[in-house]
C-alpha cells in the first residue's frame, strides 16, 4: 500500500521518524512538498527565508534522486491537493513532523481532522526538538516561564536514542503533474541573494559540513569564542536547524561521539553549546504555550510601555546599518549581506533599536523575519522580547547595551567592525571603539553621524521605564 510524507521543515532523509516509520510501514511512498504560503500568514517566509528553502528544496531533491525517487511539488490549497494526490495514489495514510508555529498547528489540526473523516490514516512525529513542548511542566503542572528551571529539567532527560540512519523506501511513487522548483517564485526577481549564496550551503550535507568543522574547530573555545564576533566562534547551524535539514539529537550524538574519543584532559565542555541548544527547545516551549507572543508582550506590563513615534525614515536608517553607530551599523550590514547576524551583535542591534531608539520591537522583529536565514518565529519572538525586556525571563530592562563598551570588549581589533564598515578601516582601532573622541574623522570618511546621544536616549528609556504600573 502507499503512504504519502509531507516534507515542511524536515527538509533531510536521515533521522526522520515521520519518514522512517512511512518507510517501515508501507510498501510505496510519495515524497510531497506542497507550497500553502497563505497558510503561514501572517508569518509567510520572508525573503531571505525563501531563498534558503529553494535550495534546500533543490538539496532534498538531490538526495531523493539519488535514491531513484523525486520530489513532487505542488501548491495552492493544502486539503485539496492532498485529496487530489490520495485519490490519484491510492494512498491510505499521510506522514509529517509537528510544527509548533500557531498558524501551522491551527493548520495542521484541520487536515488531520478532514483527512480522517476521509479514511485517511495521519501519522504527526516528532523530530525537531529534543523534547515536545508538552512533555516538559513545572512541579505545580505549569508551563515553565523561566529558562534555568526548564533547562535543568530538559538536560536531565536529553534524549539516549541513537539518530536514526537516512530513510529508504521499498519503492518510490512518483506522479505526473509534479511542479518545477522555480515554479514556486522562491528567488528574489532582483537578484540581491550574491552574498547569501556565498556564505551558505543550504540541505543536509552542508548542515554535516558545517557541524563537522564546529566540532574540529570553534567547540573547544565556544564559552569564549561565542561572543567575539569577528571569529566563527559559534555553530551557524541555526538555518539548518530552522528548515530541519539537521535535527538536535543529531548534534548531541555527534558532539558525544566525537569528544569520548578524546584524551578526558582535553576534551571540551559540551554543556555551554547543549544550552544554547536548549534555548531554542524553550523558544519553541514558550511559543507552544504562548502562541500570541510573536505580537503581544509576553509581559502585560510594558502593554503601557511608551514607545516613540513610528518614524520610517529612523526605522530605515536602523534597517540599511546607517544609524551612525558602529558596532549596530556592522552588525545590520552583516545581515543584510549575508542574511545572518552573530548572536551578541543581534542583542546590541536590538536593544539600541528598542530602548535607544525606542521603536516597537515588532519592528525589528519584522525587519529580522524577512532578512534572516534562519528566521524562526520561536527563537525570533523570544530574543526581540528577551532584549526589549518585556519577555519571559528576559534581560532586565536597565540593563541597556552601550555598543561602544561592547564593541571594545568583544572586538577589540575591531576586525569586525572594520570588515562591515569598510569605509572606516583605516581609522585607527581605539576611534573606532570611541568615536565621539573625534566624529569628524568618521563623518570625512563618508560615515554618518550617530542618529541619537546614546547617554540621553538610554535616560529617556529608562524612564519610560520606571513610569510603568508597578508588577
Ligand atoms: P550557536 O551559538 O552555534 O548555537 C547553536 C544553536 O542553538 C543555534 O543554531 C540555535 O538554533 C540555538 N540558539 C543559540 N542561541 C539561541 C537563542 N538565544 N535563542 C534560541 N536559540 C538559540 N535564532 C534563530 O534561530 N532564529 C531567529 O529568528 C533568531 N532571532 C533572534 C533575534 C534576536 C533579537 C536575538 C537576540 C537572537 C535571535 N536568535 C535567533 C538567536 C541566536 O542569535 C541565533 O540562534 C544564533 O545567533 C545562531 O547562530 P549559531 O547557529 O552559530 O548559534
Amino acid at each position: 500500500d502507499t503512504a504519502l510524507v509531507l516534507f515542511r521543515r524536515d527538509l533531510r532523509l536521515a533521522d526522520h521518524p515521520a519518514l522512517d516509520a512511512a518507510c517501515a510501514g508501507h510498501e510505496r511512498i510519495l515524497p510531497l512538498y506542497l507550497h500553502a504560503r497563505d497558510e503561514e500568514a501572517p508569518w509567510q517566509p520572508g525573503g531571505a527565508s525563501s531563498w534558503w528553502l529553494h535550495h534546500a528544496l533543490e538539496a532534498l531533491q538531490q538526495r531523493l534522486s539519488a535514491q531513484g525517487a523525486t520530489l513532487h511539488i505542488a501548491g495552492g490549497d493544502s486539503l485539496a491537493r492532498l485529496r487530489a494526490l490520495i485519490k490519484a495514489s491510492g494512498a491510505r495514510a499521510v506522514y509529517w513532523t509537528r510544527r509548533y508555529e500557531p498558524a501551522a498547528i491551527a493548520r495542521d489540526t484541520a487536515l488531520k481532522a478532514a483527512l480522517r473523516a476521509d479514511g485517511i490514516a495521519v501519522h504527526s512525529l516528532p523530530g525537531n526538538l529534543w523534547c515536545e513542548p508538552w512533555q516538559l511542566a513545572t512541579a505545580e503542572g505549569l508551563p515553565y516561564r523561566v529558562f534555568t528551571p526548564f533547562w535543568r529539567k530538559l538536560r536531565a532527560q536529553l534524549p539516549a536514542e541513537q539518530p536514526l540512519p537516512e530513510a529508504h523506501a521499498r519503492q518510490w511513487l512518483q506522479l505526473s503533474g509534479s511542479l518545477p522548483l522555480d515554479a514556486l517564485e522562491l528567488l528574489p526577481r532582483i537578484p540581491w541573494a550574491g552574498g547569501l549564496a556565498a556564505s551558505w550551503k543550504p540541505g543536509e550535507a552542508g548542515a554535516q559540513e558545517l557541524l563537522e568543522v564546529f566540532v574540529d574547530d570553534a567547540l573547544a573555545d565556544y564559552a569564549n569564542g561565542r561572543d567575539l564576533p569577528a571569529r566563527h566562534g559559534t555553530s551557524r547551524l541555526s538555518p539548518h536547524l530552522h528548515f530541519g535539514e539537521i535535527t538536535p539529537r543529531q548534534i548531541l550524538h555527534a558532539l558525544q561521539a566525537r569528544t569520548q574519543r578524546m584524551d578526558a584532559r582535553r576534551r571540551p565542555d559540551l554543556e555551554p553549546y547543549l544550552r544554547e541548544l536548549g534555548w531554542r527547545e524553550f523558544a519553541h516551549h514558550l511559543l507552544y504555550h504562548f502562541p500570541q507572543t510573536p505580537t503581544e508582550n509576553f509581559n502585560p506590563r510594558f502593554d503601557s510601555f511608551r514607545w516613540a513615534d513610528d518614524n520610517p525614515a529612523i526605522l530605515r536608517r536602523w534597517q540599511l546599518g546607517c544609524t551612525g553607530i558602529p558596532l549596530v551599523d556592522a552588525g545590520m550590514r552583516e545581515l543584510w549581506h549575508t542574511g545572518w547576524m552573530h548572536n551578541r551583535v543581534r542583542m546590541i542591534a536590538a536593544s539600541f533599536l528598542t530602548k535607544n531608539l525606542r521603536l516597537h520591537w515588532q519592528h525589528g522583529a519584522r525587519w529580522f523575519w524577512d532578512t534572516l536565514v534562519d528566521a524562526d518565529l520561536a527563537n525570533n519572538t523570544l530574543g526581540w522580547q528577551w532584549v526589549a525586556g518585556c519577555g519571559a525571563d528576559a534581560a532586565p530592562y536597565f540593563r541597556v547595551f552601550n555598543p561602544h563598551t561592547q564593541a571594545a570588549k568583544f572586538d577589540p581589533e575591531a576586525a569586525y567592525l572594520k570588515r562591515w564598515l569598510p569605509e572606516l578601516a583605516k581609522l585607527p582601532t581605539k576611534l573606532l571603539h570611541e568615536p565621539w573622541r573625534d566624529p569628524d574623522a568618521l563623518t570625512n570618511c563618508g560615515y554618518p553621524a550617530p542618529i541619537v546621544d546614546l547617554s540621553a536616549t538610554r535616560e529617556a528609556a529608562l524612564r519610560q521605564w520606571q513610569a510603568l504600573p508597578p508588577r
